[in-house]
């Protein structure tokens, strides 16, 4: 009997400090020892057989063993959430030395960039920046602005048309026409109107059916000629060289009288004849000219009162020279290795 006790002592025992035992191992010990059906239970169980005078005896080594055991496995519960615990801190220590991780943020599109390096400049002088509808009616498309149905400068912006009525503008000029209106008549105005605009055309390195545009309109009492091209080539000094000439070159629209186009010597070659330039020097930056009577009679304002200047300008070309892009499909690829570049 005396055996029987120390070995289930020995075993438990050194089932409990072997090494890998788990919480749960010890429950299982615990009850393979001192439960309903365990091995002292047993044996204590049937003390009541033995002979009164051992018993005694048996029952102090059955408690010694059952202290034992219960001192044996506390020790070791306790050894293993100290453990726990240290593994969790060591999980969650955070290594100051680790090196930090870098969100990949953006920025913006070269053509945003362009967009507002010519509002700020524009701003800087007092113009306002007006926004239109993208979807626009042919009334302030064309006819506003002295483009009647059978015009035909209409055959030059051949546009996308939604019904008879309703069309992608192609030219961000209604916004004038819209400006002029919503202001009291004959009260001066000074705004750029930068945005989308639309067209029927092809989609090459030069061209595509959607573009950017910024035009302008300043309208006052005795605006003058000389006015728009003291503006203009200020604007492009800015925005190119500060030494760069400029060139006025009679043209026509229907929307202004006299009209002309705008070239600056080539940013290139400085106006040596390269390639960008096609060996001529000049670029073609922009069309202005005076607001056509026309056009300021069919918003309400009176020609022989107030005069104006308006331009216009595609925001992709002067992106291409300022960056020296020769495609202007990269504009709108958005492949990310071109984008990165600026
Ligand atoms: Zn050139």
């Amino acid at each position: 009997m005396e055996g029987k006790i120390a070995k289930i002592r020995e075993d438990a025992v050194a089932a409990i400090e072997a090494a890998g035992v788990t919480l749960a191992d010890l429950d299982g010990i615990r009850v393979k020892v001192f439960g309903k059906k365990g091995e002292l239970t047993a044996i204590q169980r049937g003390m009541g057989k033995l002979d009164p005078a051992e018993r005694p005896r048996l029952g102090q080594i059955v408690n010694e063993a059952r202290a034992a055991i219960e001192s044996a496995l506390e020790k070791k519960r306790a050894a293993l959430a100290e453990e726990a615990l240290a593994a969790k801190l060591a999980g969650e220590k955070i290594d100051v030395t680790l090196p930090g991780r870098r969100e990949p943020l953006g920025h913006l599109h070269p053509l945003t960039v362009t967009m507002e390096r010519i509002k700020s400049i524009f701003m800087a002088m007092g113009y306002s920046v007006e926004e239109g509808p993208e979807i626009e009616r042919d009334h302030y498309n064309f006819e506003a602005l002295n483009l009647p149905k059978d015009h035909p400068a209409r055959d030059m912006q051949d546009s996308f048309y939604i019904t008879e009525d309703i069309l992608m503008r192609t030219h961000t000029s209604p916004v004038q026409a819209r400006t002029m209106q919503a202001h009291e008549p004959n009260s001066p105005i000074r705004m750029i109107a930068p945005g989308r605009v639309y067209r029927r055309d092809d989609y090459d390195a030069t061209h595509s059916p959607m573009f950017t545009q910024v035009e302008g309109l300043v309208v006052d009492k005795g605006i003058r000629f000389s006015d728009l091209k003291g503006t203009l080539e200020d604007f492009l000094r800015q925005i190119f060289d500060e030494k760069a000439r400029v060139r006025f070159r009679p043209s026509f629209f229907p929307f202004t009288e006299p009209s002309t186009e705008v070239d600056i010597s080539c940013v290139m070659c400085h106006g040596e004849g390269c390639r960008v330039c096609k060996g001529t020097g000049w670029l073609e930056i922009l069309g202005a000219g005076m607001v056509h009577p026309n056009v300021l009679k069919m918003s309400g304002y009176d020609p022989e009162k107030v005069a104006g200047f308006a331009f216009g300008m595609g925001v992709e070309r002067i992106a291409m020279l300022s960056y020296g892009i020769d495609d202007l499909r990269l504009f709108y690829d958005n492949d990310v290795r071109f984008l990165h570049q600026f």
